[in-house]
């Protein structure tokens, strides 16, 4: 029978958005994942700690550790300025080095708001000659090709299985999805390489702040808030590349956005094909044992979407693992008491 609340009624309306990896995780096992989730269990596996070390010595290589804080307790505002803030360092960090790690994305699937970080950009073809630090030129012709990838920490040198190899993808293809509609520019001259691409893009196409409104407005933020004489001076000196007037002209939610935007617009990127990668590392050496490189898939991700969206909002009985996926149930905490492995009949314990 189904619940009167729906998940996202009980653990995620308060913060009024999905991550990403909110909408991935039930892909493993649904019944699993609601039973951490009513259970309010929240797992840090020694694997799951290396894995977070192994990420931040990646973020380090490509940008060093940075000071920025939330200054103002009280803001609402603050934390989605320093959120606005990193990306704008990862748009300088791209012009730069062709390269930029932890990159902040939000926006819409739908009818979802959703947050994540997108764990590399890159540049296929970079060239410095081309570029110009100030942010107030706009004019630069060449196009950059980019390459979006999704590190995944192996604990052995086995291939990953089926299973962890779609929502990686499917991971994947949300930033690439949330990216691409938080700039559309970027797609304005390459529209034919957006043929699939989802069908919400066309249309955001050209209503960027209609969607960047409807966000602020559905998470209680002010745009127009100036950010005050602290945060400004957080701004200047933690990118010095960006002049004084340009951030104190620009100290809001709207003000940072806009710097943001332009920075890209300035950069004229674009995605084309194949230029989505999975790579998973050795986790003591960090070298990448193996590669999945693949195009963004909008069927894909839409079926995914669909049944992530059906668990969260309680539109059916959430669902476990099928018969030829009950290795997932050996090593599995509620093993003994799960009733979908009792409704099935799966015998875990006794497969080979
Ligand atoms: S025992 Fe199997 S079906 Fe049940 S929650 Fe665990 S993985 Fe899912």
């Amino acid at each position: 029978m189904l619940k009167e609340s729906s998940l996202f009624q009980l653990f995620r309306k308060h913060k009024g958005y999905l991550n990403v990896t909110d909408l991935v995780l039930p892909l493993w096992c649904e019944v699993q994942h609601e039973y951490y989730l009513l259970r309010r269990i929240k797992k840090k596996t020694p694997k799951m700690e290396r894995g977070i070390k192994l990420h931040q010595i990646l973020e380090y290589e490509t940008s060093p550790p940075s000071e920025r804080r939330v200054l103002d307790r009280t803001s609402k505002e603050e934390p989605w300025a320093l959120r606005l803030l990193r990306q704008l360092e990862g748009i300088m960090l791209l012009q730069k080095n062709g390269i930029t790690r932890e990159f902040p994305i939000w926006g819409y699937y739908k009818e979802s708001s959703i947050f994540g970080i997108i764990d590399e950009i890159s540049l296929n073809n970079p060239s410095k000659s081309n570029f110009n630090s100030d942010i107030r030129n706009y004019f630069n012709f060449k196009m950059y090709d980019l390459s979006f990838v999704d590190n995944k920490t192996r604990f052995s040198s086995r291939k990953p299985g089926a299973s962890q190899i779609l929502s990686s993808k499917v991971q994947l293809m949300y930033y690439v999805h949330l990216f691409l509609n938080y700039f559309p520019s970027l797609g304005e001259k390459q529209q034919s390489i957006f043929r699939d691409i989802s069908p919400t893009y066309s249309n955001r196409l050209h209503s960027q702040s209609h969607w960047w409104n409807m966000f602020l407005s559905q998470l209680s933020l002010d745009g127009t808030k100036d950010l005050g004489p602290k945060f400004l001076e957080q701004s200047i000196l933690s990118i010095p590349d960006i002049p004084e007037d340009v951030f104190a002209g620009h100290n809001s939610l709207n003000g940072l956005y806009a710097l943001v935007f332009a920075s890209a617009k300035k950069l004229h990127l674009r995605l084309t094909d194949d230029n989505l990668t999975i790579a998973y590392r050795n986790d003591k050496t960090g070298e990448v044992v193996y590669k999945d490189k693949f195009s963004f898939s909008n069927k894909l991700l839409e079926a995914s979407y669909t049944k992530a969206y059906q668990f969260w909002h309680n539109l059916r009985e959430p669902e476990g693992v099928p018969a030829e996926e009950v290795y997932k149930c050996r090593s599995c905490e509620f093993q003994k008491e799960c009733w979908w492995l009792k409704k099935k009949q799966y015998y875990p314990l006794s497969s080979p």
